[in-house]
């Protein structure tokens, strides 16, 4: 911790952690562990018998044997892959009939349930192999018509290689190393001088029904192979057990890696990356810091009117490898080249952005726009029925000595592409290392997967109106911040909720992150800390990429007349209500001056800043003043497309977890004054209003999200959640 109570690096995700040293493959020297089988007896033995009540034998195995394949992120990254098991099934007139249990999209084989592999009845699936071609669309009617339960969820893409193909156990991954072998101008050749004689290599074919003709003739002409290489995509290997057929995936890729390691050691030294052009990480993630707003920016368009409907969270993949890597020779045309695999397209699209310096990105995100468009107008005949062109924005963004930043609608996206580049980075990098060129698939094919019917089906677009927004919000821990954090959650924002470090903070990131994970940050920060301040939007900042939405919520009451009015304690209230929405008006002003996209600023003000109680005169005083300070932004920050708004609340009690810290503050002596106990005077304020409302946190966060969803053309304006009170009107 650094003397603001703010660990540098609290979220521990921003250095990544690698998962292997910088050589990808096994070799002489290297650090990198040799694919191994991760096959348990015991644990298979547990699982199975667990599961074998619930879904019989051959789902039991099925399921155990997947998650083995999906616990590597060598052969299979988010929801990459799929796997199936061929049994039979129960009809509802009593008989039993042959059916091949495929993985379903939507499932993580690593974590893949009996019911992540959906029954398909075969006899329904196998004579479409006499057909000439069907296409994605059809194919889904006929997968869907195949099904056993009618809100099941839509097999893999792949499913019908799974039906053609006569094993019992088929596993199918996207193995970096066997990408290796297959993503370069000789290939194919490589693959079969690499794995030997017994295994079938196939050309690239389209996936879906193409590829799984093409499988089901190639096993026809060897049924005795190990196993199947799909040049440019991935592997297929089968058996009569679950195991059988995941240990021979294992071997496969063993012997891909071995020969890898081989061809590394015979290869000339790898070249280095230019003197100088590696800058320390240090130095690095402060480039990062500084350059994610900008990135965030002209990704969301340059208009400050685009509204709130274009914004992308970033992620960064930032270390030392990763920094190494762009600087190394040819480390721009290798990172343009193609994706390892079709199945990375919908995530990755075709190509990354690259931008030598910061100060082009503009341009380069104009001209990315340019380029894809032609790209999509040129196979725009294909596009599937009913499927809409992408934005043409890109997702991947390499900065040679700042990083990579990786862009998505979600936190959890933005991850996924990251993980996705990292894997693309890694392996690409480790066939230069040993001298081998890359290459990947041609345009056309790479337009076809990245527009397929299936493929889209993995993208989701999130319909909630805050998705891809930022908030931060101060004072978090009280209830008026769970309140406002809450319903920002809930309309698909992503929340930095800061306050003071401790228990209160710690209890609402718990709660928070249970029910929206991974867009709940909490950070430690005061607010009457310049340096904490500045902190904690770099640490959101390096979260995220940047911030939207800043709500100075952070406040102190005191309870005295002006007579007894101690001035240290009013001091106390000016440094937090004053001073503190001050600094994170200042910071915001900053972030969204640099990041260049608008951004919304709504202060918690007070009922008491338009009619002041007695005995509460620090308390509106310094509220008023930061009121005051709230319209001056409004003035200042209209140019930028930032709105700055007041909500006033009256007699909020609690929200979520916490008691308001005002009422600890101001109810014991309230309540003996009106001789109420707690519930009386809740009631007591109640009555008061004219509506007769009970005011909640919840109430104050619809308020905000009125302003940040941006409704009216509105800045500079207060409105009231108090259920109405006639003195405290706005005026
Ligand atoms: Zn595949």
């Amino acid at each position: 911790m650094n003397k603001t109570g703010q660990d540098k690096k609290p979220q521990g995700e921003y250095r990544l952690k690698r998962r292997r040293g910088a050589t990808l493959f096994p070799s002489s020297g290297s650090d990198y562990p040799p694919m191994k089988s991760l096959w348990n007896d015991r644990v298979a033995a547990d699982m199975t018998a667990r599961l074998l009540e619930s879904c019989g034998e051959p789902l039991a195995w099925r399921t155990y044997a997947s998650r083995l394949l999906g616990a590597s992120p060598a052969l299979v990254l988010h929801g990459g892959g799929n796997s199936s098991v061929k049994t039979a099934w129960p009809t509802l007139t009593g008989e039993s009939v042959p059916v091949v249990c495929v993985k379903a999209s939507g499932w993580d084989l690593g974590a893949i349930e009996p019911e992540g592999h959906v029954p398909l009845e075969l006899s329904r699936l196998l004579p479409l192999i006499r057909l000439e071609a069907l296409d994605d669309g059809a194919m889904v009617n006929q997968l869907r018509l195949a099904l056993f339960d009618h809100q099941a969820p839509t097999p893999s893409l792949e499913a019908l290689l799974h039906a053609f193909l006569p094993p019992i156990f088929i596993d199918h991954c996207h193995s970096e190393a066997i990408l290796a072998l297959t993503n370069r101008p000789d290939g194919e050749e490589t693959a079969r001088r690499a794995l030997g004689p017994g295994v079938i290599v196939l050309p690239y074919v389209r996936p879906g029904f193409p590829l799984a003709k093409a499988a089901a003739a190639a096993f026809a002409a060897h049924p005795d192979a190990e196993g199947m290489v799909l040049a440019r995509h991935g592997l297929v290997t089968w058996g009569k057990t679950a195991r059988e057929s995941y240990e021979s995936t294992i071997a496969l890729v063993s012997r891909a890696e071995a020969f890898l390691g081989r061809e590394l050691e015979a290869s000339p030294p790898s070249p280095v990356p230019q003197v100088g052009a590696v800058p320390a990480l240090d130095e690095a993630e402060r480039r990062y810091r500084e350059t994610a707003p900008l990135v965030r920016g002209v990704l969301c368009g340059e208009a400050p009117e685009v509204g709130i409907s274009h914004r992308f969270v970033l992620r960064p993949l930032l270390d030392e490898p990763v920094l190494r890597q762009l600087a190394m020779p040819g480390a721009r045309e290798l990172a343009l080249s193609p994706p390892l695999t079709a199945d990375h397209l919908v995530r990755l699209k075709p190509w990354p952005l690259w931008v030598e310096d910061p100060a082009q990105l503009a341009e380069g995100v104009a001209d990315y726009a340019r380029r894809y468009q032609e790209y999509t107008a040129r196979h725009a005949h294909r596009l599937p029925t009913g499927a809409r062109l992408a934005d043409p924005l890109p997702r991947v963004i390499m900065i040679p000595g700042v990083g990579m930043m990786c862009a998505g609608r979600t936190a959890q996206e933005a991850d996924a592409v990251r993980d996705l580049a990292e894997q693309n980075l890694l392996v690409k990098g480790a066939m230069a290392a040993a001298s081998v060129p890359y290459q990947g698939l041609d345009e056309g094919h790479l337009f076809d997967m990245e527009y397929g019917v299936t493929q889209l089906a993995k993208l989701h677009a999130p319909s909630q109106p805050l998705a891809g927004s930022t908030a931060l919000v101060t004072g978090a821990a009280g209830a008026i911040g769970w309140g406002l954090c809450e319903t920002l959650l809930q309309n698909g924002c992503h929340v930095a909720a800061s306050d003071l470090p401790g228990e209160r903070l710690n209890d609402l990131a718990v709660a928070l992150s249970a029910r929206h994970p991974g867009r709940l940050l909490p950070v430690a920060m005061d607010v009457t800390d310049p340096a904490s301040v500045r902190q904690g939007f770099g640490v959101a900042t390096d979260a995220w990429g940047g911030l939207d939405i800043v709500v100075p919520n952070a406040g102190l009451a005191h309870v005295a007349g002006l007579e007894e009015l101690e001035l240290e304690a009013f001091r106390r209230l000016h440094r937090v209500n004053v001073e503190g929405t001050l600094l994170v008006l200042t910071e915001a002003s900053r972030m969204f001056r640099r990041q260049g996209c608008g951004g919304d600023v709504v202060l918690i003000s007070t009922k008491n800043v338009f009619a002041p109680g007695a005995q509460f005169g620090a308390y509106s005083a310094t509220k008023a003043a930061a009121h005051q300070l709230a319209r001056i932004a409004s003035l200042e920050l209209a140019p930028l497309g930032v709105r700055v708004n007041m909500v006033a609340p009256d007699a909020v009690f609690s929200g979520g977890a916490a008691r308001s810290g005002l009422w600890a503050e101001v109810g014991p002596g309230r309540m003996k004054a009106r001789g109420l106990d707690e519930k009386g005077l809740e009631e007591y304020y109640r009555q008061r209003n004219l509506l007769k409302a009970r005011v909640t946190a919840e109430h104050v966060g619809r308020a905000v999200l009125f302003f940040v969803t941006r409704q009216t053309p509105t800045t500079g304006a207060t409105l009231p959640v108090d259920g109405g009170l006639p003195d405290a009107t706005p005026r």
